[in-house]
């Protein structure tokens, strides 16, 4: 097809107060998790009256938005999150949180917004595009692992997608600021958990125990001497343990010690590998100590690997729109992980970042995301929209070329 010779910032000026009116509504009411029913509600009613066609997810309060346009072509998807996070928010924002402990911390309230403006502008386009847009609405991101479900459920095959694109927001990075790299964005996460059990006693009588407390102890310095020694820095692991629990008084040497903590990985290689280290290192220590230990590894996400000819595409348009002081290559993967990473598992894509810093201060003093008092400069979302529009008709118009 031909390009569309739209002003994608203009048409995302002109949407920009219906998109930060949606952004509010959902900040307002956040939804935790895969069941966020009033948030897809929002969403709907913002997209009523489109040539749309919506198939919802039955696992969870996702759908589909398909736009179908005048001619056959591609298909592109765009994905947006909704659900919040349980903080108790601490911005003082007129339009804060209504729900005592629940809060948009992750700036998923803009990411579906900014999708809603953008499913609105190409809706008001359709005549001129060949292809298929579906725009997928998405809850459970923190960890619920939504993207998955709606996968497992087939709601990414109809058509099947040659392109996906998201956008994640960080406060903390100047407003307007597009950033992306090639390969790994972020890290595969999986949980870490292990019980070392010895035999409970008298403090005052540690040699007629099997005192767990010490072996646990070293199995955590033990951990992170293989992190340090034993992985490289081209291949890097993150291994935290951040829970310790053993214990009820200090005259009693506790029967068991529970640990707990976070894997991230950039490969599968590295993860597998870790994964084994684990269970090796906590099990052979508590051996040498005449203790025994029980380890579980619970999977997370996989690592969010951007496709090298989407991250060109996302580089494109972001000159094109926005000029070519806009772009900025990010020079090492971010250890925290996405959920994207199941769609980006099927289709080649990329997840782009967009600073929303507020523009006074330093952007990088400001909170970060999944921080109480996190703030989104919510001009810089009027540029989420319009890439979120370049994007697809971009790739519908050219493909990877
Ligand atoms: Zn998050
Ligand atoms: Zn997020």
């Amino acid at each position: 097809m031909d390009s569309i010779s739209t002003d994608w910032t203009a048409a995302a000026a002109a949407e920009h107060g219906a998109t930060i009116a949606l952004r509010r509504a959902i900040h307002a009411d956040p939804e935790l998790g895969l069941d966020c029913y009033r948030t897809t509600a929002k969403l709907k009613d913002a997209l009523a009256g489109l040539p749309l066609t919506i198939r919802d997810s039955r696992s969870t309060s996702g759908f589909v938005a398909r736009l179908d346009g005048a001619k056959p072509g591609r298909t592109v998807i765009l994905r947006g999150d909704m659900d919040a996070l349980p903080i108790h928010e601490d911005t003082g924002l007129a339009f804060g949180s209504a729900i005592s402990g629940h809060m948009h911390a992750c700036g998923h309230d803009t990411h579906s917004a900014m999708l809603a403006g953008a499913a609105r502008i190409l809706c008001a386009r359709r005549d001129a595009i060949a292809g298929t847009i579906l725009f997928m609405f998405q809850p459970g991101e923190e960890g619920m692992a939504g993207a998955r479900h709606m996968i497992d459920e087939g709601l990414l095959d109809d058509p099947a997608p040659e392109a996906a694109f998201a956008i994640h927001v960080f406060p903390n990075v100047p407003g307007g600021i597009i950033a992306c790299r090639e390969g790994a964005l972020l890290a595969a996460t999986d949980t870490l958990a292990a019980t070392i059990i010895g035999k409970g006693g008298h403090a005052a009588m540690p040699h007629d125990t099997r005192d767990p407390i010490p072996v646990a102890c070293e199995a955590v310095v033990a951990l992170q001497a293989h992190i340090a020694r034993r992985t490289t820095f081209t291949d890097p692991a993150i291994l935290s343990i951040t829970q310790i629990n053993g214990g009820s008084a200090h005259n009693i040497i506790p029967d068991r010690v529970t640990i707990g903590g976070t894997l991230r990985t950039l490969s599968e290689a590295r993860r597998n590998d870790s994964r084994v280290a684990f269970k090796r290192i906590v099990s052979g220590i508590a051996q040498a100590h005449d203790c025994t230990a029980e380890t579980n590894i619970e999977p997370g996400y996989p690592a969010t690997i951007n496709d090298p000819r989407a991250v060109a595409l996302v580089r494109a348009c972001a000159n094109d729109l926005l000029g070519t002081d806009a772009y900025h290559d990010i020079p090492a993967p971010i250890m925290g992980g996405e959920d994207f990473a199941f769609v980006l598992q099927k289709i080649p894509g990329a997840m782009a970042i967009l600073g929303v810093a507020p523009p006074e201060g330093d952007p990088a003093a400001r909170p970060p995301i999944h921080n109480a008092k996190m703030l989104v400069d919510e001009a810089a979302l009027a540029r989420g929209v319009a890439l979120h529009c370049a994007f697809a008709t971009r790739f519908l118009a050219d493909g990877w070329a």
